[in-house]
């Protein structure tokens, strides 16, 4: 116990800091990391923390990763794209009914090119006063700096995972080293931004995820947002899926401690 409580009174985490409180296997032990855990997040300001709604304006894809729904080869779902008004409608009527901050999300989807999601962002500014967050994935560095002037306050980049034998696995759109540098533009520009990672990948270890929570930790983000893998239900070094997700969520927001830090299901 002793060695628990020295280690989560830190302020800096070394890996193997990490690597611990993730493999705990005693329950009292393990209750005590959650209340940790718990405790920083309930004194945390949520005002970035992404946002309250979200509005999936399109689950057409021409990405295909692995673990997605959206992704372009999977035909056993429904797609739809909902349009402008549509969009601006839900927007204006969450608004009115209390909620005072929004994300838009969608795969890519070429049909909401700059100037469509530019008008969106725009048009909803203009009538409410909303924290608009977009999860749109890595797109052109223009198209950023046209939504932020157009009023996007937010932008949400997962980084997928620091191991780049998972990342290839997972087939995302683009490149580990690209989602990074995004991110780093995205903060120039003025965006608050969230990134996070996929919990729960096949073969995904103790060691990945203390990896994801040290490089997330370091770079200096608005927000932690976790995305879970299921569609397979993995064991992680003796640990099943759920719990190793529920164990990194945890610990991940006692190390990065003045964020906040969930699990999400934004996968761009
Ligand atoms: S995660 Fe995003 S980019 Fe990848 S397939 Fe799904 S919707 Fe498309």
């Amino acid at each position: 116990m002793k060695k628990l409580l020295e280690i989560s009174q830190k302020l800096n985490f070394t890996k193997e800091d990490i690597i611990y409180l993730l493999s705990e296997n005693n329950t009292e032990k393990r209750v005590i990391i959650q209340n940790i855990s718990q405790k920083i997040a309930s004194k945390l300001k949520k005002d970035f923390h992404s946002f309250e709604h979200k509005i999936d304006i399109s689950n057409y894809c021409k990405a295909d990763c692995m673990f997605c729904n959206s992704r372009n080869s999977n035909n056993k779902i429904n797609r739809f794209r909902l349009n402008r008004e549509e969009i601006i409608r839900r927007a204006l009527e969450l608004h009115a009914n209390g909620c005072n901050s929004i994300l838009l999300h969608s795969g890519y989807d070429d049909f909401y090119n700059t100037d469509r999601i530019a008008y969106i962002i725009y048009s909803i500014k203009q009538q409410a006063k909303i924290k608009i967050t977009l999860s749109f994935g890595i797109r052109e560095l223009p198209e950023y700096k046209e939504w932020k002037i157009a009023g996007a306050d937010s932008y949400y980049l997962n980084m997928i995972t620091n191991n780049s034998n998972l990342y290839s696995i997972t087939n995302s759109w683009n490149s580990f080293e690209k989602r990074i540098k995004h991110i780093a533009e995205l903060k120039k520009l003025g965006y608050n931004v969230g990134s996070g990672s996929i919990f729960g990948l096949p073969n995904q270890t103790i060691d990945d995820a203390a990896s994801d929570i040290i490089f997330l930790n370091n770079l200096d983000l608005s927000y932690i947002d976790f995305c879970h893998f299921n569609s397979i239900k993995s064991i992680h070094d003796n640990i099943n899926s759920e719990e190793f997700i529920r164990r990194g969520v945890e610990v991940a927001q006692i190390v990065a401690a003045d964020k906040s830090v969930r699990l999400n299901d934004l996968i761009n």
